[in-house]
């Protein structure tokens, strides 16, 4: 509800100023929704209102030109509204059924010079919709991965179930560049990660300047951090040393000290991670599980990440019964079933079961059944 005396150019505006009319009349009074079409979407209100909603794949880093053209679809279409969603679609939505069919004609007849289309239409219900994700090599500063880059291939490889529904439920993808983990990779039902998998380097030259020691040490939480001495040209400087045994690549301690690089050409990859989720339909909500421990960073296009994504994707879709969740399906056909189908090399290290308090359940990492 608006604040009275709000102070409106402190900050972002009052949401609501950002509401289509039809959207604005029916808060709170929306009697259901339905799935027309992949992609396409009508919420019904009470009061026999409707809106639909055109959901568009999109990038999550956008050319200028790019978002003048979504915004002149969105005049041209939704008298100037439109939003964006967390999975960086775009929804445009319209409060009528002529309305909608001059959209979807107009972003059919958009697209690129290589003939594909820019504004593809999909990414709802029992298929894949755009995968949620961080910042990358270029944007942050502790990345073991790129972001756009492996999204873009993963997505590429898996385009069709943006654009059908032919998987027994919502399949949704996230990546998080380091383990600081800024996606959904722990409830996602695909999860990649960027890991590290080497201490970091320590510039002893600049430790002294760039970095408050005290707080390089109190970053780590495995005590590896601690303070020392070491002699440069002649010259005793304060700096640090770190105990490698103990450290576990989180890169912490680089993120309070620039002097301590921990990205790594050899040592950085990804993981994947399945299984995860938040809806409580069928099973509880689901920490996702890691079923390939590490892929090195194969750029640009990433082929044995994607080659593995998509052979997880086709055997949920083969396999799973209508409405499991992968980790549903996984969990109804066993971990160890999982692992056979796949062919994925399994290894002790892989499987945590974060279902029970631990050591009273069989599927401990230890036990498992191999
Ligand atoms: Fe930065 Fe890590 Fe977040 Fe990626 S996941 S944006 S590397 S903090
Ligand atoms: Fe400690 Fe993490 Fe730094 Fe290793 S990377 S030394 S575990 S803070």
């Amino acid at each position: 509800k608006p604040m009275e005396g709000r102070i409106t150019d402190i900050g972002p505006r009052e949401f609501t100023e950002f509401l289509p009319p039809v959207i604005k009349a029916n808060k709170g009074k929306w009697a259901y929704h339905e799935i027309l079409e992949p992609g396409v979407l009508v919420h019904v209100g009470e009061s026999g209102d409707k809106v639909y909603t055109v959901r568009v794949g999109a990038a999550r880093l956008m050319s200028v030109t790019h978002i003048r053209e979504i915004c002149e679809i969105a005049d041209k279409h939704c008298d100037g509204y439109l939003r964006f969603t967390t999975r960086n679609n775009v929804e445009f939505m319209t409060d009528s059924e002529d309305k909608l069919a001059a959209l979807k004609e107009d972003l059919a007849s958009r697209k690129f010079d290589g003939g594909s289309n820019k504004f593809p239409v999909g990414g709802t219900g029992a298929g894949i919709s755009n995968i949620v994700h961080t910042q990358g090599w270029i944007h942050c500063h502790t990345p073991a991965t790129d972001a756009s880059g492996p999204v873009k291939a993963v997505m590429d490889t898996v385009f069709d179930d943006f654009q059908n529904h032919r998987l027994p439920a919502p399949v949704r993808i996230a990546l998080a560049c380091c383990l600081n983990m800024c996606g959904a990779v722990h409830c996602s039902d695909i999860g990649i990660v960027g890991i590290h998998r080497k201490p970091p380097m320590i510039d002893h030259e600049w430790t002294d300047q760039l970095c408050e020691i005290p707080l390089a040490v109190a970053s780590c939480p495995t005590a590896a951090v601690r303070p020392t001495k070491v002699e440069l040209e002649g010259k005793k400087v304060n700096t640090i040393a770190i105990k490698n045994e103990r450290c576990m690549y989180c890169g912490n301690c680089y993120t309070m000290c620039p002097a301590l690089p921990i990205s790594d050409g050899e040592g950085d990859g990804v993981v994947i991670m399945v299984g995860g989720k938040v809806s409580n339909r069928i099973s509880q909500p689901k920490f996702s599980k890691v079923v390939v421990a590490y892929i090195p960073n194969e750029t640009p296009r990433w082929p044995t990440l994607t080659e593995k994504i998509k052979k997880i994707v086709d055997l949920y879709a083969d396999n799973a019964m209508k409405y499991e969740r992968i980790g549903d399906w996984i969990e109804r056909i066993g971990w160890e079933k999982f692992f056979e189908l796949t062919g994925f090399e399994f290894s002790h290290h892989l499987i945590d079961d974060f279902r029970d308090h631990a050591y009273y359940t069989w599927r401990q990492t230890t036990q498992f059944k191999f």
